[in-house]
This record gives C-alpha cells, sequence and structure tokens, in this order.
C-alpha cells in the first residue's frame, strides 16, 4: 500500500493550479494500488497489535459510488476502550520517560512516512469521503506538515523545561516543567479524518502522553493508514491505540472512562458541547473540543468583486461545503449585490460536479444521504422563503444516481433566516443584502459560532474595522484562493470562538502542543 514517489510541488488549500502532469501521473498510480485494496477487512489497534473487535463488524461503501464497498472494519465496544485504555495507561510512564528528542524524531518518521505514501493515502481518503485530487493530497500533507510543526514548537520551547528566577539564595534551583497529563482520548470528524488525527495525536504524543483513537465510522480507512504510520515509525506497542465503533458507544465509553486524563474532540456542536459539559467528575481533565461553523463574507461596496466572488465560491463550495470552516453565509453591500450574484453564479455554475477520483471534476460527492436530505430541505425553504439563484437539485443522472451527488446551490434570504444560524454542511451558501459594514458586522456577529470569517474591501479602514471587531478565531481579507477556508500549519492558526472552541488556544500554531501538558514547578535547595 506504498509508493515512495513524491511530488515536487507542496499541495496546499490554497493551491489554485490542477496542472501539474507528473504530479497527476503520480496519483493516478496511487489510485491504481488504492483500488486493488477496497473491499479489505481492517481491524483495531490495542497494544501494538492488530485486533477484531468484541462487535463484530461494519462495512463502509464510498460515497462516491454506493455500489463500491471500501472494507469491513472491526467494530468495537466498551470492553474494547477499556483494554485500549489500559494499554495506553502501561504504556505512558516509560514513554514519558523518553527524552521528548528521541519522541520527536519518532514523530518526525512517521511524518515522513505520511508524505512518501501521500498517493495512495489520498486516494483512499478520496474514495472513503469523496474529495477532489488536491483536496486529498493537500490533506494528506497538512497531516504530516502538523506533526513537522508541532515538533518544531516543542523544540523552540526546549521541550517546555525552563529555568526560573533565584530570589539570592544560590543554594535554591527553580524551574518550570510541563508535564504530559497521562492518556488523551482522541476523537476525530469524517471531514479531515487525517489531519485531525494526526494533529492532535501527534501533539498529544510528542508532549509525553499516549492515545486511545477513535475516527469517525464514516472514515475508518483513514485512521487506519494513519495508525500505520505511526506503528512503522516505531512508536511502542500503547502509546497509539486506535478503536473503531460508533460515537453512542465507543465514544461514549472513552468520554466516560476513569482511565482518560485528558480529550481531544473535534466535530460537531451538538455533540462535542454535550461532552464538554459532562467530561469532568471528579476533577476538571483538560477537553479540547473544535466544533462547528457557520462562517460569514463580509462584501463592501468597496471590494474587488470578482476577488470575492471567486473566493466565496471556492470556500463555499470546495469539498461541498463539508469545511468546518466553509463560507455559508455572505452579507453583501446592497449596492454591489447584484454584480455580486452574478459574478458568483457564473464562477459557480462553471464548477464540475462527478467522481472526484476523476482528475476533470472539482466537485464530488455529500458525505451521506442526510447531508443531501439536509441540502434539499434548505433548498426547499430558500425557495419558499427567498430566491434560489443557481442550483438546487439533486443530481440523479447515470452513475450519479449511485452516489450522494447535489448541485451546489447560492440562495437569497432575509439575514434573520434560520438558515443563516444552522450549520448545514453541504454545498449551499446564503447571501444577504445590507446597508452599511456595521450592520454586516453585527449580523456576522450574530451567531452561535466563531470559527473563520473574511471580509473582502479595498478600504484600509473597513479592513481594520472587521479585524477589531469579528468574532471569530481565523480571519481572511481580500483572499482569492477562499473567503473563509485554507489554513495551513505554521501559517495560519486554526481555532474556534465560541461555540466553536473551547480553549481560546488554536490548533496549528505555536500554543497547542503545550494544551497537552500540565505545568510543575520545581523548587530544589542544595
Ligand atoms: P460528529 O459530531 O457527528 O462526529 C465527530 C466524532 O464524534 C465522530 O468520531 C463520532 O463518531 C463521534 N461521536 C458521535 N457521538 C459521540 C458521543 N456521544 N460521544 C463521543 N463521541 C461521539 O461530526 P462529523 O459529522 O464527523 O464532522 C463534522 C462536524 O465537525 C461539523 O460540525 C464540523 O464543523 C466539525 N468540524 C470542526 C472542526 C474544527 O476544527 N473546529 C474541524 C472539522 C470538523
Amino acid at each position: 500500500m506504498t509508493t515512495d514517489a513524491k511530488p515536487r510541488i507542496k499541495i496546499t488549500y490554497a493551491t489554485l493550479r490542477n496542472d501539474n502532469e507528473e504530479l497527476h501521473a503520480l496519483y493516478e498510480a496511487g489510485v491504481q494500488a488504492s483500488t486493488a485494496g477496497l473491499g479489505r477487512h481492517h481491524r483495531n489497534f490495542i497494544d501494538g497489535l492488530w485486533v477484531e473487535g468484541s462487535a463484530g463488524t461494519f462495512e463502509v461503501r464510498t460515497p462516491i459510488d454506493t455500489d463500491i464497498v471500501l472494507g469491513t472494519f472491526a467494530r468495537g465496544d466498551a470492553g474494547d476502550v477499556e483494554q485500549a485504555v489500559d494499554a495506553a495507561r502501561r504504556a505512558q510512564p516509560a514513554w514519558r520517560r523518553t527524552p521528548w528528542q528521541d519522541r520527536l524524531t519518532i514523530l518526525r518518521r512517521a511524518a515522513e512516512l505520511i508524505s512518501e505514501r501521500q498517493m495512495v493515502y489520498g486516494a483512499d481518503m478520496a474514495w472513503e469521503v469523496g474529495k477532489n485530487r488536491l483536496e486529498a493530497l493537500g490533506e494528506v500533507e497538512e497531516a504530516a506538515d502538523l506533526i513537522r510543526y508541532y515538533a518544531q514548537t516543542m523544540e523552540h520551547n526546549e521541550g517546555y523545561d525552563h529555568p526560573m528566577d533565584n530570589l539570592g539564595d544560590a543554594s535554591v534551583h527553580t524551574r518550570t516543567v510541563l508535564r504530559p497529563h497521562g492518556v488523551f482520548a482522541v476523537i476525530s470528524p469524517f471531514n479531515f479524518p487525517m489531519a485531525l488525527a494526526a494533529g492532535p495525536i501527534g501533539a498529544a504524543v510528542m508532549a509525553g502522553n499516549t492515545v486511545v483513537f477513535k475516527p469517525s465510522s464514516t472514515s475508518p480507512l483513514t485512521g487506519i493508514n494513519l495508525v500505520q504510520a505511526f506503528a512503522d515509525a516505531g512508536l511502542p506497542a500503547g502509546v497509539v491505540n486506535f478503536v473503531m465503533g460508533p460515537g453512542d458507544t465507543v465514544g461514549e465509553a472513552l468520554q466516560t472512562s476513569r482511565g482518560i486524563d485528558g480529550i481531544v474532540f473535534t466535530g460537531s456542536y451538538d455533540v462535542g458541547y454535550r461532552l464538554y459539559k459532562s467530561f469532568s467528575t471528579l476533577w476538571p481533565r483538560p477537553c479540547i473540543v473544535e466544533m462547528g461553523g457557520k462562517n460569514p463574507a463580509i462584501v463592501t461596496r468597496k471590494a474587488d468583486l470578482e476577488e470575492a466572488a471567486e473566493g466565496i465560491m471556492r470556500s463555499a463550495f470546495g469539498f461541498g461545503g463539508q469545511k468546518c470552516s466553509a463560507n455559508s453565509r455572505v452579507y453583501v453591500d446592497a449596492q454591489v449585490h447584484d454584480e455580486l450574484i452574478r459574478l458568483l453564479v457564473e464562477k459557480t455554475e462553471k464548477i464540475s460536479i462527478g467522481n472526484p477520483i476523476s482528475r476533470e471534476y472539482w466537485l464530488g460527492p455529500v458525505i451521506d444521504a442526510k447531508a443531501v436530505a439536509r441540502h434539499q430541505q434548505a433548498v426547499a425553504e430558500a425557495r419558499q422563503d427567498g430566491r434560489v439563484f443557481s442550483g438546487g437539485e439533486h443530481l440523479t443522472d447515470g452513475d450519479l444516481a449511485r452516489g450522494f451527488y447535489v448541485e451546489p446551490t447560492v440562495v437569497g434570504l432575509p439575514a434573520g433566516h434560520r438558515l443563516f444560524q444552522d450549520e448545514l454542511f453541504a454545498p449551499f451558501t446564503a447571501v444577504s443584502k445590507v446597508g452599511s459594514l456595521s450592520e454586516a458586522l453585527a449580523l456576522a456577529n450574530d451567531s452561535t459560532y466563531g470559527l473563520t470569517a473574511g471580509i473582502y474591501s479595498e478600504d484600509p479602514g473597513e479592513v481594520e474595522r472587521f479585524l477589531d471587531e469579528i468574532e471569530a478565531g481565523v480571519l481572511y481579507v481580500n483572499r482569492r484562493a477562499g473567503a473563509t477556508t485554507g489554513a495551513w500549519p505554521g501559517v495560519q492558526a486554526f481555532g474556534g470562538w465560541k461555540g466553536s472552541g473551547s480553549t481560546g488556544k488554536a490548533g496549528l500554531s505555536m500554543y497547542y502542543v503545550a494544551q497537552f501538558m500540565r505545568e510543575q514547578s520545581h523548587t530544589v535547595v542544595d
């Protein structure tokens, strides 16, 4: 399942060009290897061994074509979780005593393996969740870069072990040391199945914790690939354990286990916020929850409308709007509304929709029938309460009938409509006219969520005001590559405010690894 070939250019989410022939040839080879592996059986990974689950198996089919079985997967239960937690507890003392430099060496090897296997892992991910090739390859590279970047932050902070001041008595030596909590549970979502597992696991483990990882049941294959890379890099048995299965059994068992010292969850607001409120019982346990978004773009009358339309189209419809950072609401100055809609519709109607494994299609399916239903319900409401400017249909012609394909959809609605509040996770963006930047900012901030936001304006004063007043963790100004999407490790810190995240510290940035440790002060007198 590996290929050593690496592209010469780095694919990121801001990569706009899709014309590197060498890259396409490498990807086609990855697709071939991936396709040959479809249909296999995959197991859990506990204490360094691949093992069956105690609750049987489950099957995953690709959203691209539901006739194609991706594989069967071991279904774990609460007992498997406890075994995995026990293995992680046993492994943790030796792992935390392993010098942090040695821990980083193993993790950097894992990052290299992920990059080397980028083509097959990317193709597996494309089959699994329906990403197009640049999105899939970008995510695999992001996973590797997250580990590399976090390792660099650990080094820059000298392993978080620092001498402190002395009050005049030379016989007293004081230090402050960040030390691991113990065992972290890592629960990841379907939409970034590799990056949002590799980042948390990499950070937890380099900090000296051990991990029990549960992937989304929609995207277990990418979880397997990641765990395989960690194992092949030489992580000792028990440091990373992996249990597949439903959220309401395996996920619940993880969050209620007494053997778990901290949890990092990425997923929806409903599940994440409930987990946040219930996780601590005997004493506070660290609980990093990264949740959903309803991310606004503001377009003022001083915007470059061509740039705005391009950025909105890319962020609203890239990966079918199934990014936590997707741009799902637009507040545009009434004076430029019609021209923005014209440009946005023009660009949206040029989007090619189909099997995203194939080079010619930019937009693949949504993840499942429920996502199609949410999209169709939203379209029905928009037809009734506003106007559909573009798209709206469920596509069922020919091969598309066997997958979950919908048209990218631009609608106009009054700003108070529920479709400006609820996260849909589908290729659907709602536009409302506003009279001023003040109105746009007030509407943008009137949300449970606060993940990403964007503005298009050529006026520095407006931009300054946006940066000062908007309530969100990740801001973009005049970005053609994406109005609200496309963060990269070490480049854009990525974390939510309000109902989008719990800690106020972002991923992809220099404060992340420290969240997996607790501070201890050492005062030693000679
Ligand atoms: P989800 O909440 O349905 O599931 C996320 C994970 O939680 C899955 O592994 C699931 O099995 C598990 N889970 C479900 N019920 C559980 C329970 N009771 N206890 C413990 N675990 C449980 O989310 P999803 O559909 O996989 O992902 C999409 C969501 O994730 C969107 O809301 C999106 O905005 C959000 N997201 C946020 C970020 C971010 O960085 N803020 C990034 C990606 C996705």
